[in-house]
């Protein structure tokens, strides 16, 4: 600290998993200091905020930071996971993220600003102002500015519901429903995401009968095969994947083509068969899991929510009947914001973006290596080019297929590779232990004999999606 200034190298905006990965990859790499500042008292960002019942999507096995494990580095036996890598829980995260941030602290590399706002002013200058006693900080920065509030997740405890509703109604945000104190007359789970399927999941787990929810969801979603997303003894069957992937796109006509191919194949499904889904968000769901979601009959597609009256339900294009004593659960958060339409890196500033299909957390730690490994900014840009944050339903085809060719370009780069192998995080690491598996061989040579012509095709069937209707 100088003049009341302090002064770091790189001043990280956000302590989210996003900001907590690069941290771990930049200090891992270097001697940089860092200034990490977040508005919320402990690291995580939103799974501080997250319902009970909350698990990651993902095997806890390529989560986090890389120096640090998430749970066992088990396969589920029994549950709707059953066969798969663990998924950690919610407090679980939390508890993991204030252990990783502890063990930084003692060497002063790394200091951390919990409960202060993040405020930039002119050119290099920057303050963060305590929530608690308004004091303010100010921070000379000599290396850069690092936004990883870019993929901020919005969640239902905290967010602002975009309906009204009527004082007689019940609206809860999904956290609450653990401490419902007596059963209600029914259910209404109002959002089409991921949460709401978890919501339902855990209803229809603790014994919820199916007739009692249901379930206001405006679109509907591919979701992602999770036996298809799997590490360590399970990789085969990614690599399995990924080779159906690239022969589908190389293969398919236009989108619907695709996509159908996509679902014959297993690898996407969608919970009703009837219902041509519209978007991609990367969410995943067992079999199991599936076929419990699909025993939910009463599905309203009216659009979004505008207001929950005590009869009423009143949706975009219509209205379907409630009481007061059915508890709506509100599952409408929008998740993570769409990507900035900027460079990851620039000379004074880093904005984490995901570049590759690989999880949030692993890109966020590719790009801490790259910024050490790497001085000159159009290198790095060249590579780390930002992927689509995926929305509609094509964008499934950036993250799945046309991230092959950026994962390409990074592991063209023999540094690159190395660090890749010995990164926990990465979801394929340590695939050529596996090249006695004929099924593991037999995955690469399709991978690689359909990886061009996939390519190739990506613009062509782009050009054949349908206009939003
Ligand atoms: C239920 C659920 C399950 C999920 N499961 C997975 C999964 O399995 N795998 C996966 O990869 N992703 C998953 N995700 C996506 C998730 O968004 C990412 O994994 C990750 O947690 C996002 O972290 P983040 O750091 O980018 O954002 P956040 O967690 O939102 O963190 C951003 C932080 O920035 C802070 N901030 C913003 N602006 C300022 C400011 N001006 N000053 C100070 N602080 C500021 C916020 O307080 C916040 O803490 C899941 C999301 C949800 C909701």
């Amino acid at each position: 600290m100088r003049d009341g200034v302090i002064e770091t190298d790189y001043l990280v905006v956000g302590a989210g998993a996003s900001a907590m990965a690069f941290v771990d990859a930049l200090t891992s790499e270097g001697d940089a200091e860092v200034v990490l500042v977040d508005r919320r008292h402990d690291p995580g960002g939103h799974w501080n905020d997250a319902y009970s019942f909350v698990r990651l999507h993902q095997p806890s096995a390529n989560y986090g930071v890389n120096s640090r494990f998430l749970g066992t580095d088990s396969i589920d036996t029994s549950g709707p996971n059953a066969g798969y890598y663990e998924r950690a829980r919610g407090v679980e995260i939390r508890a993991y993220y204030r252990t990783v941030l502890d063990g930084w602290l003692p060497s002063g590399q790394v200091s951390f600003y919990g409960g202060h706002e993040y405020v930039a002013g002119g050119p290099g200058e920057h303050t963060l102002v305590s929530r608690l006693t308004g004091r303010t900080v100010p921070v000379r920065v000599r290396r850069k500015l690092v936004d990883a509030t870019c993929l901020e997740t919005s969640v239902p405890a905290t967010h602002t519901p975009g309906f009204t509703v009527d004082p007689e109604a019940t609206v809860v945000p999904v956290g609450e429903l653990v401490g419902l104190a007596e059963a209600p007359g029914g259910y209404t789970i109002l959002g089409a995401g991921k949460t709401a399927m978890d919501a339902c999941t855990w209803l229809l787990e603790n014994g919820v009968d199916p007739d009692r929810i249901r379930w206001v969801r405006p679109r509907d979603s591919w979701l992602i095969d999770r036996g298809s997303v799997q590490p360590g003894e399970l990789v085969a069957a990614t690599m399995e994947g990924f080779a159906v992937a690239v022969e589908s796109v190389a293969q398919a006509s236009t989108l619907d083509d695709l996509f159908r191919r996509l679902e014959s194949s297993g690898l996407l499904f969608r919970l009703d068969p009837a219902v041509a889904p519209t978007m991609f968000r990367g969410a995943t769901l067992s079999e199991v899991e599936r076929d419990a979601l699909r025993q939910i009959e009463q599905v309203a597609r009216l659009g979004r929510v505008r207001h929950v009256g005590s009869d009423r339900i009143v949706l975009d294009h219509g209205e379907v009947p409630t009481s007061r004593d059915t508890v709506h659960v509100d599952c409408t958060a929008y998740g993570f914001a769409n990507a900035p339409a900027r460079p990851i890196f620039e000379p004074d500033r880093i904005t984490l973006q995901s570049v590759t299909s690989g999880f949030i957390t692993f890109n966020s730690a590719l790009l801490g290596y790259i910024e050490t490994a790497r001085d000159e900014v159009a290198e790095q840009n060249r590579l780390c080019e930002p992927g689509v944050q995926p929305s509609r339903a094509e964008d499934w085809l950036d993250m799945m297929c046309g991230s092959h060719e950026r994962v390409r370009r990074l592991t063209a780069e023999s540094d690159v590779r190395a660090w890749l192998d010995r990164s926990r995080l990465y979801l394929t690491r340590g695939l050529r232990n596996h090249l006695g598996d004929p099924r593991m061989r037999s995955a690469m040579t399709r991978f690689s004999t359909n990886l061009e012509p996939a390519l190739a095709n990506i613009k062509p069937l782009l050009a054949t999606a349908r206009p939003p209707g």
